[in-house]
């Protein structure tokens, strides 16, 4: 049977959750991304796989071509800043979790593998909340969705723009129960190599990880740091400028190939609703509210979202913007992240020597730029640095 080639697959597990006898399991590649093997004595040739593969279908987003764009924020403002962007996300969690809806999301298990998991309670809501950046495992969500579709529940599934295609190729329709929704996606990081990475943390800091935040924004929104806690209670905050994992991302290192040549950073979107951070508000138009605890870019796509952003608008600060102004400052609404010129060297090191050793390829002090530094002076370099930040934002 066929399923989309190596580079295309985005993992989003449609195949795997569609074989009526399990004969796919997603297995590791050496970079550390799951990719769907097929166990041919157990295959049946039905051929469910490759139609629901969105990438083998070349699924279409049918969202509307001119979005509605607002600039927004969760009114309660412990869970805005316990966010990443505004805590959109969570206002769309309360009021299906109030219907007594199921809402499916990324979160950190025990040993902080990333999965998708259903939450019931608005107490659990926690778990989804805050940007992972590692790939998360989607296992079975799509068929307990539709388990729970089936059962008249209301149900959100936020993930990836490839991840809520391959759920709407998977259910092959657009059930009026179900809302989706994506987000502007600069790529997904190996699950492997944050393995890597937080074995490197341990050992610098004699202590296992027990918990990391990608986005702390207790110095501001457009100022945040990456936080961890370790076991024997030590605590690190970087800025994500200095974390050499961050710094990686933000370079595109260690993308998921198909990342590189995703077919969802775009308009129309896949979502009903797609969420994103507001960077540069207010640098073409006036905007005059304080941003410093995190603004969302809300993209309503569909009809339904619509409605269902109409019944949240009281928990909600709400201003209508531009469209153009949301595409100029956030890149990968209308192209994706271009692989670093480090990868191939990275993932070769990495498999023989370790996290360590292959970050020093794209985050070290070579001997270019220490000469540079010498000339120009460590100053001028950091806001060299700090520019290049800025930009990634927006790319
Ligand atoms: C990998 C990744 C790349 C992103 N790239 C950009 C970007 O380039 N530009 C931009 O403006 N915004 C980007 N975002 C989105 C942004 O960081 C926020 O997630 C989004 O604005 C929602 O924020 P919030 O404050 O509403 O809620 P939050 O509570 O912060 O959002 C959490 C939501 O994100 C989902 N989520 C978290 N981690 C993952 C994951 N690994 N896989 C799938 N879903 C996950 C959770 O399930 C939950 O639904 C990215 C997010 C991720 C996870």
């Amino acid at each position: 049977m066929k399923v989309a080639e190596k580079e295309k697959c985005t993992s989003c597990g449609s195949c795997y959750n569609v074989c009526p006898v399990n004969a796919i399991s997603m297995k590791e590649d050496r970079e550390g991304f799951l990719r769907p093997a097929i166990d041919e004595r157990l295959c049946t040739n039905c051929g469910l796989c490759s139609k629901v593969c969105p990438e083998v279908s070349n699924y279409e987003a049918k969202g509307f071509k001119k979005p509605t764009v607002y600039a927004a924020w969760n009114l309660d403002e412990a869970v805005r800043i316990n966010s990443s962007s505004g805590g959109i996300f969570s206002v769309l969690s309360d009021y299906i979790l109030e219907q007594g809806g199921v809402v499916f999301g990324a979160a950190f298990d025990e040993k902080l593998k990333v999965k998708h998991i259903p939450v019931f309670r608005k107490e659990e809501l926690y778990k989804l909340r805050g940007s992972k950046y590692v790939q998360s495992e989607i296992n079975n969500s799509f068929s307990q969705v539709r388990e729970y579709l089936d059962e008249n529940k209301k149900v959100l599934f936020s993930g990836t723009p490839c991840q809520v295609a391959g759920l709407l190729s998977f259910l092959g329709k657009d059930p009026p129960n179900l809302l989706t929704c994506d987000f502007v996606c600069h790529g997904v990081l190996s699950p492997k190599v944050f393995v890597g990475y937080l074995r490197y943390l341990g050992q610098e800091n004699n202590s296992k990880v027990t918990k990391i935040y990608f986005r702390d924004k207790r110095f501001g929104w457009d100022n945040f740091s990456v936080h961890v806690t370790f076991k024997n209670n030590k605590e690190y905050t970087v800025s994500p400028r200095k974390d050499k994992f961050f710094r990686g991302f933000a370079m595109s290192v260690y993308l998921r190939p198909s990342c590189s040549i995703c077919r969802y950073a775009k308009i129309p979107r896949v979502g009903d609703i797609s969420l994103g951070d507001f960077w540069g508000i207010g640098e073409e138009q006036k905007f005059t509210y304080n941003t410093h605890d995190g603004v969302s870019m809300v993209l309503i796509n569909s009809t339904k979202g619509e409605d269902i952003f109409d019944l949240c608008r009281d928990r909600c600060f709400i201003k209508q913007r531009e469209l153009k102004e949301a595409v100029k400052n956030n890149a990968h609404l209308s192209l994706p992240s271009k692989a670093s010129k480090y990868r191939t060297i990275f993932f070769s090191i990495f498999n023989r020597k370790g996290f360590a050793a292959a970050s020093k390829k794209y985050s070290g002090n070579g001997i270019i730029k220490r000469i540079v530094t010498k000339i120009v002076g460590s100053k001028i370099i950091k806001i060299i640095e700090w520019g290049r930040f800025m930009l990634f934002k927006k790319t």
